[in-house]
């Protein structure tokens, strides 16, 4: 028996094959869970949809994560379609590439607050709009990087967003602990998106892995996808607020 088996939840963050997201949706999959998929805007639907099928799921929902009444229609959906949830994966993320390219002092305040509206306060909001289906308790995951503790070059205000992201990932935890949901995120070693190639020497960065990282390369979609299993299964019954980083050891040796 899978170890997600009987178990529900909703990614945010599918846009294509190559995404996070569909590696750990692949992974939720093959341990036997049932998934519902939010997609950004029409474009993105016509990828996720056949994608989405392709894992069994009938839930695919139009949600763009800076809208509340867009989050909230999800979960009423979610709600009328399921009544209740297990998990919920967040792996979204949003910064304008002038932003990421100009020296950090030059950060826009709009750029800021765009950067920290789409990539952390939207776990915010959607956990908060999720009460009234996480009934019986349930496991949470946000995608988050290095660049969150350490000043990464380039990664620049997308750097702020992911420790704020981080931080809220832990007064979340401490909050809906009594109510046995759990909380946590899973600092991803570098992996080549369309989003990643946003952010300036990327391939310096894979490159970087190579040499420095303890298992001398970065890590997959799927690898990632195997420790969501992890934090949104009962193995890790006892694990909430924690940063776990999947991301073939660098943390510990990267300079
Ligand atoms: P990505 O950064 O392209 O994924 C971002 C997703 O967010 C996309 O599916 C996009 O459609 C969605 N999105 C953007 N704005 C949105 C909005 N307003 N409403 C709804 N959805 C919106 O691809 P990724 O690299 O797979 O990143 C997934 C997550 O993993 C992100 O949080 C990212 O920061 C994080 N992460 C990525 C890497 C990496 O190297 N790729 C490393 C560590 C962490």
């Amino acid at each position: 028996m899978g170890l997600m088996e009987g178990k529900r939840g909703l990614i945010f963050g599918v846009a294509n094959d190559k995404r996070i997201a569909w590696g750990i949706a692949r992974q939720l999959r093959e341990q036997g869970a049932t998934l519902g998929f939010t997609y950004l805007n029409g474009a993105v639907e016509k990828r996720v949809r056949p994608l989405a099928e392709s894992l069994g799921s009938d839930l695919i929902l139009s949600c763009d994560v800076a809208s509340d009444e867009e989050i909230a229609a999800v979960f009423k959906e979610v709600e009328k379609q399921w009544g209740k949830i297990d998990f919920i994966v967040h792996s979204v993320a949003f910064a304008d590439r002038d932003d990421l390219k100009r020296p950090f002092s030059q950060t826009s305040r709009t750029g800021f607050q765009l950067a920290m509206d789409i990539s952390a306060y939207s776990l915010i909001s959607i956990t908060n709009a999720a009460m009234p289906v996480l009934k019986e308790g349930g496991s949470i995951v946000a995608l988050t990087y290095l660049g969150a503790i350490r000043a990464i070059p380039n990664y620049n205000v997308m750097g702020v967003a992911k420790a704020a992201l981080e931080a809220s990932t832990r007064y979340l935890a401490a909050e809906l602990g009594e109510k046995n949901i759990r909380v946590n995120a899973i600092s991803a070693g570098p992996i080549k998106t369309l989003a990643a190639s946003g952010i300036g020497q990327f391939k310096e960065k894979l490159k970087i892995m190579d040499e420095r990282a303890p298992l001398r390369r970065t890590v997959t979609q799927d690898e990632v996808g195997k420790s969501a299993v992890y934090l949104l299964s009962d193995l890790a019954s006892g694990v909430t607020g924690e940063i776990h980083y999947a991301d073939a050891g660098y943390n510990i040796t990267g300079a």
